[in-house]
């Protein structure tokens, strides 16, 4: 890693500040943490000449209860919501995931917002500038050629945040803000899968807030595989939410990182409820749709096999109340 050439730092006191010095310098990156985006720019992936401080910015901070739910600020820290007394019954799985993102030094600085909206990840990407280039570069990074899978025009780089999936379980939204005003919307819709590109953020957009609606009975449940049993990204993460009613499954919902390029949030689950949970097609539903490609250095082959199974012991684990 080398030092990164210089930028222009601003330190915006509101939103609106914030919005503003992007529009007037829009070669900008806007920083939370640091903790994903310095290590990008420090391996010369991401080169801004000016950074926009949001943590400066006091109403993107903390959680509060409101109608319906929680509001959570995008600046919150991941320490905050692992210690915070509001994360309880289902939604202690959003401080469930949040604890096992990085290290405990991450998480003191690293924030809700960054995680959410964090960098697409490939082990022909994540590299310095010069194994980067020695590899002539890739679709990703100014390349002509994606070397997982040369024969396509996709990237396919993959998403790896904790927090996505715990949220898309508990069906957040978030709070958005930027150039074209302010606008909600379902967290599954910040994502698309195409991994040069992942996020649906309008230019200068800031994610301000989660939603996050209240959900009274509701059995939640994240579990991620790894290849260090501490600060690492997933291989695979799984978020699991259920509605127990007697012998009868009457509610599902089951979300991934690590798979794709975006979180994903399984489809068809419908279909698995009003009876009870049959794990073995929740395994079949699940290894349908999720996708890992050749991105890391485990075997794709390993990763698919190991999700499915880790939802399907998930699932059954939050059925049984164990
Ligand atoms: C060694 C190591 C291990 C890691 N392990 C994990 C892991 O296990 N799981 C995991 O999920 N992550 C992991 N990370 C990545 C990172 O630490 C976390 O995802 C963290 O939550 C990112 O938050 P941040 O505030 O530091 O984001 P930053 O680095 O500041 O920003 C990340 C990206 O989000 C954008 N951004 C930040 N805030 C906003 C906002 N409010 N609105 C719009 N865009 C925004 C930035 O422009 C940047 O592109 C790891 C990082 C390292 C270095
Ligand atoms: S998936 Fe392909 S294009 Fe995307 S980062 Fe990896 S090698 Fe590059």
């Amino acid at each position: 890693m080398k030092n990164p050439a210089e930028f222009r730092l601003m330190r915006p006191a509101t939103i609106g500040d914030a919005i503003q010095a992007f529009i007037q310098n829009d070669d900008a990156l806007y920083l939370a943490g640091g903790t994903d985006l310095i290590a990008n720019i420090r391996r010369g992936i991401k080169r801004p000449r000016a950074l926009i401080e949001l943590n400066t910015i006091r109403e993107m901070r903390g959680i509060e209860r409101v109608d319906g739910g929680l509001r959570i600020g995008a600046n919150t820290t991941l320490a905050e919501l692992v210690a915070s007394s509001d994360l309880v019954g289902a939604h202690a799985v959003l401080a469930r995931a949040a604890s096992l993102v990085a290290g405990p030094t991450h998480r003191e600085v690293a924030t809700l917002g960054g995680n959410l909206s964090l960098d697409t990840r490939c082990v022909y990407y994540n590299q310095s500038e010069w194994w980067r280039s020695a590899n002539d570069y890739c679709l990703k990074s100014g390349g002509e050629v994606c070397h997982v899978a040369p024969n396509t025009r996709q990237c396919f780089a993959c998403y790896s945040g904790d927090i996505a999936p715990a949220a898309l379980v508990l069906g957040a939204k978030v709070g958005l803000a930027g150039p074209e005003g302010a606008r909600t919307i379902p967290l599954q819709d910040l994502y698309r899968e195409d991994g040069a590109d992942h996020l649906s953020l309008r230019r200068g957009e800031i994610v301000t807030d989660v939603f996050v609606p209240v959900a009274p009975s509701l059995r939640t449940g994240y579990e991620k595989v790894r290849v260090r049993g501490a600060v690492d990204f997933p291989l695979a993460g799984v978020a699991v939410a259920l509605h127990r009613d007697a012998d009868k499954l009457s509610g599902l919902s089951i979300a991934f990182t690590g798979t794709n390029s975006r979180p994903l949030l399984v489809e068809g689950t419908a279909a698995l409820t009003g009876t009870h949970l049959d794990a073995v097609a929740l395994g079949k539903l699940v290894a349908r749709q999720i996708k890992p490609m050749r991105s890391t250095s485990i075997s794709y082959l390993y990763r698919r096999k190991v999700a499915s199974n880790v939802a399907r012991t998930l699932a059954l684990r939050l059925w049984t109340g164990d």
